[in-house]
């Protein structure tokens, strides 16, 4: 082993190129000097600089150390060390503070779920503070802090400002970067809750193999996310992926701008259960009895499929996607009622053959939003 066996608790000041051989090794995996610097476009004599840098701050290390030993070979193999820094990712809720802290392969090593005393912006910064101390005491301890919530993020000068969550009743503008910063000593980046899931999907899950690709996060709310050249789009205003209240007709439950017909109004989890005629928060429910075949809670998915469809299909005919992921805790319906989603397609595509639209439903659980967030804080330090 190198002599960094301790994880860092401080990020390191990489420089460009260093934080793109990183980058590579991290996305990639361990290669060669040869093919690294090819893959990142430097000099041999610049990757071998950046790879003794690498190595001094203990971010990587060199080689197959057995079949270096046994048979000779030179050191020519760069690896990542993930377990060399921790991020901390945090996904708000209305009630609850959801922490992870992932190494730098996105693996999670701790987990928290704290309720939220009440909404306040000064106690939810106090509850953020301490969950960080709480986490920062161990070997574990985070670089920085990456928070993900519903809602506008935009950037306002250096500043990450929450426009609007109407989960946690924020109608004002919110410097919550600013605020969680020197609170903690991190550095600190914030996110809308699906950007950081399309964020984590892009670089760590199947995402990484498609582009563009085009993420959706269904769960309470519905948002979205775009990856095109490689990068998460953010857009002007930090405002991409607002597809929620297209009109699709029909009519279900009134969303929060008084719509009663757009995708808000069936594809969520609140106009599931409340076009399925079961309480509200009873979700289960509602999915028991679509499984069962029970008309109104059938046609409640039914419904959601075809809405969802819908947004699909503009997402092709906006991005030509290679690949659709649809993610979040509320995303039964394209099982329940796939023909109703490829209905939609036929419906809304302007060119091309359904056939070609890739849809996958991965792997899912809640705890990915706040990974998701501790992945957009490694990529503000490692992209930035
Ligand atoms: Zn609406």
């Amino acid at each position: 082993m190198t002599t960094h066996a301790q994880p860092r608790t401080r990020w390191p000041e990489l420089g460009h190129a260093g934080g793109l051989v990183l980058l590579e090794l991290l996305l990639h995996g361990a290669q060669s000097r040869v093919r690294l610097a090819e893959n990142v476009g430097l000099s041999r004599a610049s990757l071998s600089r950046i790879a003794r840098e690498l190595l001094d701050l203990g971010l990587v290390v060199e080689g197959d150390v057995e079949l270096r030993e046994s048979r000779g070979r030179p050191p020519e193999t760069l690896h990542l060390r993930p377990e060399a820094a921790h991020f901390l990712g945090v996904k708000l809720t209305g009630d609850t503070l959801y922490a992870v802290v992932t190494d730098l392969s996105a693996r999670v090593v701790e987990q928290r779920a704290v309720p939220l005393p009440s909404r306040g912006v000064d106690t939810v910064v106090a509850l953020l503070t301490e969950v960080a101390a709480d986490l920062s005491a161990g070997a574990t301890a985070p670089v920085a802090i990456g928070i993900c919530l519903a809602g506008d993020v935009l950037r306002s000068g250096p500043d990450l400002v929450v426009r609007r969550s109407s989960f946690l009743g924020w109608n004002e503008d919110v410097p919550l970067a600013a605020l969680v910063g020197p609170a903690t000593g991190l550095p600190v980046t914030v996110s809308n809750d699906v950007h950081a899931l399309t964020a984590a999907h892009h670089w760590f899950g199947s995402g990484v193999a498609y582009e563009p690709l085009v993420v959706y996060g269904l769960g309470a709310g519905i948002g979205s996310g775009v990856v095109v050249g490689g990068e998460l789009l953010e857009g002007a205003h930090g405002r991409t992926g607002r597809i929620g209240h297209l009109r699709v007709g029909g009519t279900g439950r009134v969303c929060e701008n008084g719509h009663d017909d757009c995708v808000h109004s069936f594809v969520t989890i609140p106009s599931i259960e409340f076009n399925a005629g079961v309480a509200p928060g009873d979700y289960a429910t509602a999915l028991r009895r679509a499984r069962a075949g029970e008309a109104r809670a059938v046609d409640a998915f039914r419904r959601a499929a075809f809405a969802l469809g819908g947004i699909i299909a503009e997402s092709v005919n906006a991005f030509d996607p290679q690949m659709v992921s649809v993610m979040g805790e509320g995303r039964d319906m394209l099982d329940i009622a796939p023909q109703e989603l490829r209905r939609a397609l036929l419906e809304y595509l302007e060119q091309g053959d359904v056939d070609e639209v890739r849809i996958e439903r991965p792997p899912f659980d809640f705890s990915l939003y706040a990974r998701g967030a501790a992945v957009s804080a490694m990529r503000a330090l490692l992209a930035g």
